[in-house]
């Protein structure tokens, strides 16, 4: 039996703890059990527009009294730098979020914190506050937008947990990202057992990139089962919106390639190029200040660097089908992992949990697409091998499952 609205409608801002202050957007509680949804908007201070779309739904939230089950928190990512036309102050703050690293920040001397450091401690003591009054996996959402054109698609560590959610929102995925920048907020949040994934709405000022945020966190809300698809205001125009502008995209991309871009490179982008543009083999791309730099295949192009500040000068991708990811849930999911041990020349990490070493000569082609299947990446070289691993998460910081509960990797 669904209780009437009003008394539903209970928004208990008690959930934001004063001592995050500005940080927290807003929270939205109608008392019905559920999972808590994390909207996480401007971890790149260029990038405003996750903030306004967290504020437009915690706004529609309220003033309609939506019957939504468990709670939804906005939050903002890097306080020092929003309102400023940089992305961040002295480091990218969706970097570094290793346990390693975030143990030698919380250990040290906060007041030898430079800007970015003092965001990371306080988005760590949030995320210590969502485990610690969460009962279950959380969902986060990380809104971002590109300095490029760009059409709105996701990216995410490819678990199955986050396959789930993803796939159920009309946008294209962009998987191997995590391979190709390390330490992302998200891919910290996967390793720590919940839902998250981030989404590029649109270029910084498009004012569709509000509005593609907006679309995808009430789907979002709806694929995570904090709302019906019937309890959404304007459900089918927030699904048209996306479907309209994925319209011609692939659905799946990998990426095959990163630009590293150092502040001394002189790297300068070619003007022209837009996301999921495709680019034939011996195109100039960019230059730098060792001559142009040119695709060595024919790829698709993705997130080209416009602005000043960013560690990425562009990426190239290449799409993959979604039959081929189906498939590779369902052997993740019959834990036929005993087949890669069948290649000649592999062998498990030994002392590293799901690590397996490749030697580099057969680690292209039909063994890399292998384990692809198997939801592993390439992670590093080691002499002549290659590590492949794949995040395999636990829950809240815990390497196993809870008693009862089903492991991501290994659950239907
Ligand atoms: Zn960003």
């Amino acid at each position: 039996m669904t209780p009437p609205l009003s008394r539903l409608a209970a928004f208990v801002s008690s959930h934001a703890p004063a001592r995050f202050g500005d940080r927290i957007l807003g929270t939205y509680d109608a008392a019905r059990p559920g999972p808590t949804f994390v909207i996480f908007g401007g971890i790149h201070g260029n990038e405003p527009a996750g903030v306004e779309a967290a504020r437009v739904v915690l706004d529609e939230l309220r003033r309609l009294e939506l019957p939504l089950r468990g709670r939804l928190v906005g939050v903002a990512g890097n306080l020092a730098a929003l309102g400023g036309d940089r992305r961040f102050v002295d480091r990218d703050l969706n970097r570094r979020w290793f346990e390693s690293d975030l143990g030698r920040l919380l250990a040290a001397d906060p007041a030898l914190d430079g800007a970015e450091d003092r965001q990371q401690r306080e988005l760590a003591a949030f995320f210590e506050e969502i485990d610690r009054s969460t009962d279950g996996p959380a969902v986060f959402l990380d809104l971002h937008s590109t300095s490029g054109v760009s059409a709105p698609f996701m990216c995410m560590a490819d678990t199955l947990r986050n396959r789930r959610v993803a796939l159920a929102l009309p946008l294209p995925i962009i998987l191997g990202l995590e391979e190709a920048i390390d330490g992302t907020v998200m891919g910290y949040l996967t390793e720590r057992g919940h839902t998250a994934f981030a989404i590029e709405g649109g270029k910084h000022d498009a004012p569709a990139t509000l509005q593609n945020h907006v679309s995808a966190i009430w789907l979002a809300l709806v694929a995570s089962g904090n709302l019906a698809a019937g309890e959404v205001p304007r459900y089918t125009e927030h699904r048209a919106r996306l479907e309209g502008s994925a319209e011609g995209q692939p659905r799946l991309l990998e990426i095959t390639y990163r630009h590293p871009v150092a502040p001394e490179d002189g790297f300068v982008m070619d003007p022209g190029f837009w996301s999921f543009q495709p680019v034939k083999a011996g195109t100039r791309l960019a230059h730098d200040k060792n001559g142009p730099i040119r695709t060595p295949r024919d790829a698709v192009m993705l997130m080209p660097l416009y602005q000043a500040q960013g560690e990425d000068g562009f990426f190239l991708g290449r799409p993959l089908s979604l039959t081929k990811l189906r498939v590779s849930s369902l052997l993740r999911t019959l834990r036929l992992e005993f087949l890669l041990d069948l290649i000649p020349g592999v062998r498990p990490h030994f002392g590293e949990a799901d690590r397996w070493l490749v030697p580099a000569s057969v680690s292209e082609g039909f063994t890399r697409d292998l384990f692809f299947l198997f939801g592993y990446r390439r992670m590093r070289r080691e002499g002549v091998w290659v590590v492949f691993g794949r995040r395999r998460p636990g829950f809240l910081g815990r390497t196993a499952a809870r008693p009862g509960e089903v492991d991501d990797e290994d659950g239907p």
